[in-house]
């Protein structure tokens, strides 16, 4: 700043030097011209005077009178008003001849002039004397005189003129005007002749010790210089000329101050411009190094604040990063750099949108760039996979930095993990819709209830179908605008299922159409944000209802049908056993009382009617057990299998060691829920048919296992016996079926039957699988847990 100001400075001191030479110029211009003219007027001037001198002299040579010479004289000196009188002077000094009387006769041999011109004649040059107080005239004058030579070319006198002086002051006229205040002319010898301004104050000093005599005269006849004036020492411009064929020199001058006011003033000027310049420039310079300063100063307090704040920052859970406007990052705190697995340093430098899958990369940029002045701050929740894989979601919090002049300078972006909250949210959104779906689109009537004022604050589509009101409309209704009960009935009811734990109440429900419904309603209490709900399914139970009631009716009918048929076959194989006996005993006794007279056909007769007489006994005995089956009025009780299935083998007569069969039973057997006659007889039926129908060619081998499915116990009865037909699997089950001829086997075709009822009667199942001549597995299904045994109890 300061060189920039020398330079001005420098540059304007020259300027001003060559203005202030090119002013001098001008002046000097100036004083030179008004020179030249006043030289020009008092040449011309001394020229008529010498003119003048030169006629008188040719007339005063030629003509002897001296009446008409003077006369002549005075005619020619009557033009010029400064001259005051001709006269002329004769070799020894005298007076010869004057226009003004009182000279004729007067001795001037003696006056400086006239001793020069006697001395030192110079032909034809005027002599010029010092103003001077006339001893005549007494007058201020001077003298102007021409030597006269005589024809032999001695000197013979002067012919001379006594001047006002203001013959030369008059040449000056005009010329001392504005800048230009003076002009001096002298003669040879430095004696002032005229002198403007004040005229008559300097007549007859002398200049001859002034610089223009002594300095610039001696070198050239005329010139331009600038010097301490001889008469005021103030420094002046002055031009000089020395007339060519007169001894008379000419100045005219100006004070360099004059010479130089404009340049002054435009100095001045320059000067105050140039001071204005440099005390703003150098305002404007301090006030910049204030700012700079200040710049400083902010800059180190903001290094201190970056400091804090990084150490701030560096503290922080939270992902801190700032980063320029391509995602360069500036700064990073630990945690960025941890959770991208680097280091601070490491990440400085490197763009963050790099670190992004490409397909996210483009938005992650518009979202910067859509931040501005108005809306310089954006939120998001984005996933993050991290470099090791691991998927959080971070809540980006995004600012956009502007410097003092609303310059964007880049981002500050705060990174928060919010993944577990995310994933509560999740949860809650996703537990939300699961309510949403399983409400609303659920095929079953929901409606949401407050239990209090009995509001329907909510109700699905399936609810809004069933009742016939658009959801919107039903979500406004009250459970009174569909309840056909009373208020009281339905507060009761409602209280019930909060208080009493009911699972439903059953209603009446009015649709739309005005059709009553039977419903029930599945409630279950809830409470929400301090509100208690009553989440409800409404069950439209009217058909179910009427089927209900339609096969009570019919089971009530059927049971009472069993019974009577129940009762009528037990009516029937008791009583009817009654008279075959007496059949058989009077048959036999008829026998033994015709004795001898029977003869062999006779008795053969007799003894089918036996027979067939015991065979129906046998067959409605077995009708007889059959429909005992269930009614005996027992009770279950907890059965050990293993001492059912021995005391059905007792009864048998079979013991494991038995010649006539072996019975292998797999330990250990279940025990079972039951009935404990029944169950014997279950398994005596079984193995009973296994020894049976044995195989004629093995000796019966029948095997007992058990094993558990489910819930329940399946009881394998296998044997080595004939086996049957897989046709017959079904109908050997039925009642009097058989598969052999009655004198193949004995039996009645029962046996099976009543297994099956025993079976069925205990909630079980019973099947047979066998392949004919390979033997048979007949399985029993029996219900293992204490429910289903339970459930068997109420059967
Ligand atoms: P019954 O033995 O009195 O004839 P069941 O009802 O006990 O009557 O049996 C029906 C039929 O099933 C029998 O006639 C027999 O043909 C056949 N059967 C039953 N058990 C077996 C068995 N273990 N092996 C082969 N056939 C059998």
């Amino acid at each position: 700043m300061t060189a920039v100001l020398l330079v001005v400075w420098i540059s304007g001191i020259l300027v001003a030097w060559r203005d202030r030479n090119n002013s001098l110029n001008d002046s000097g211009r100036l004083t030179e011209a008004l020179t030249r003219v006043v030289a020009e007027r008092i040449s011309g001037s001394l020229r008529g005077l010498d003119l003048m001198l030169q006629d008188v002299d040719i007339h005063s040579r030629e003509r002897s009178d001296p009446t008409e010479l003077l006369n002549l004289m005075r005619h020619r000196s009557a033009g010029l008003p400064e001259v005051r009188n001709v006269f002329i002077i004769n070799a020894d000094g005298k007076v010869t001849s004057s226009t003004l009387p009182s000279m004729l006769g007067l001795d001037l041999s003696r006056r400086p002039y006239f001793m020069t011109a006697a001395q030192t004649p110079i032909h034809g040059h005027l002599i010029i004397t010092p103003p001077s107080v006339s001893p005549v005239t007494g007058k201020l004058g001077l003298v102007v005189a021409r030597p006269i030579t005589s024809p032999v070319g001695t000197f013979a006198g002067l012919i001379a003129v006594a001047l006002n002086p203001e013959f030369f002051s008059g040449a000056l006229s005009g010329v001392v005007e504005g800048d230009v205040d003076r002009a001096v002319v002298a003669n040879m010898d430095g004696n002032v002749l005229a002198r403007l301004p004040d005229p008559g104050l300097h007549v007859g000093s002398s200049i001859r010790s002034g610089p223009l005599f002594s300095d610039y005269l001696p070198k050239a006849r005329a010139g331009t210089f600038i010097a301490p004036s001889s008469f005021d020492g103030q420094d002046r411009l002055a031009s000089y000329q020395a007339l060519n064929h007169q001894p008379i020199v000419v100045s005219v001058g100006i004070t360099t101050q004059a010479a130089l006011r404009r340049w002054t003033v435009n100095t001045l000027v320059m000067a105050g411009i140039g001071l204005l310049f440099s005390t703003v420039l150098l305002g404007a310079a301090l006030q910049l190094e204030r700012r700079e300063r200040e710049r400083r100063g902010a800059e180190t307090a903001l290094k201190a604040s970056e400091e804090s704040y990084r150490i701030l920052v560096d503290d922080q859970d939270d992902l801190i990063h700032r980063y320029t406007q391509d995602t360069t990052l500036i700064t990073v705190n630990r945690a960025y750099a941890r959770f991208y697995g680097q280091t601070p340093d490491s990440l400085i430098g490197r763009k963050w949108i790099e670190f992004l899958p490409d397909e996210e990369r483009t938005f992650s940029l518009s979202c910067l760039q859509a931040l501005n002045h108005i809306q310089p701050y954006r939120e998001d929740r984005r996933r993050v996979v991290r470099p090791d894989g691991q998927e959080l979601w971070i809540e980006w919090r995004t600012t956009a930095l502007y410097d003092a002049l609303d310059n964007l300078t880049g981002y500050q972006t705060v990174g928060r993990d919010v993944t577990d909250s995310h994933r509560a949210q999740q949860a809650i959104s996703e537990r939300e819709e699961l309510y949403s779906q399983s409400f609303h689109r659920n095929p079953a009537i929901k409606l949401l209830i407050d239990p209090k004022s009995g509001a329907i604050t909510d109700a699905n589509d399936s609810a809004a179908l069933f009742y016939g009101y658009p959801a919107d409309v039903l979500k406004h209704m009250n459970i009174q605008d569909i309840n056909v009960a009373s208020a009281a009935e339905i507060e009761h009811e409602m209280a019930a299922v909060e208080n009493e734990g009911r699972k439903f109440l059953r209603f009446r429900h009015r649709l739309s159409s005005g059709d009553i419904r039977d419903v029930e309603v599945y409630s279950s209490p809830l409470h929400v944000g301090g509100r208690a709900y009553l989440s409800s399914i409404v069950v439209d139970v009217s058909d179910r209802n009427r089927f209900e009631a339609e096969l009570q009716a019919k089971t009530a009918e059927l049971a009472r049908s069993n019974a009577e048929l129940e009762q009528f076959a037990y009516v029937a194989s008791h009583d009817l056993r009654q008279p075959l006996r007496m059949v058989t005993s009077y048959v036999t006794l008829l026998e033994r009382h015709l004795g001898e007279t029977l003869d062999e056909s006779s008795r053969e007769f007799i003894g089918y009617t036996i027979s067939g007489v015991r065979r129906m006994d046998a067959l409605i005995k077995g009708l007889l057990d059959y429909s005992r089956v269930g009614r005996g009025g027992e009770t279950l009780s907890d059965l050990d299998l293993e001492e059912v299935v021995a005391d059905s083998c007792a009864n048998l007569g079979l013991t494991g060691s038995s010649d006539e069969a072996t019975v292998l039973v797999e330990h250990p057997l279940p025990r079972i829920l039951g009935i404990s006659s029944e169950l014997i007889r279950l398994f005596q039926n079984l193995i009973g048919n296994a020894v049976k129908y044995r195989h004629p060619e093995r000796k019966p081998e029948i095997r007992l296992s058990s094993r558990r499915q489910g819930n329940e116990w399946i009881i394998t009865v296998e044997d080595n016996g004939l086996g049957i037909g897989a046709e017959h699997f079904e109908r050997i089950f039925g009642m009097f079926q058989r598969l052999h001829a009655e004198g193949e086997f004995e039996g009645t075709g029962i046996g099976l039957a009543i297994c099956r009822k025993i079976v069925t009667t205990h909630g079980g199942r019973i099947w047979v699988e066998s392949e004919e001549g390979a033997g048979s597995r007949f399985m029993v299904a029996l219900p293992a847990s204490r429910a289903a045994a339970r459930g068997l109890a109420t059967h």
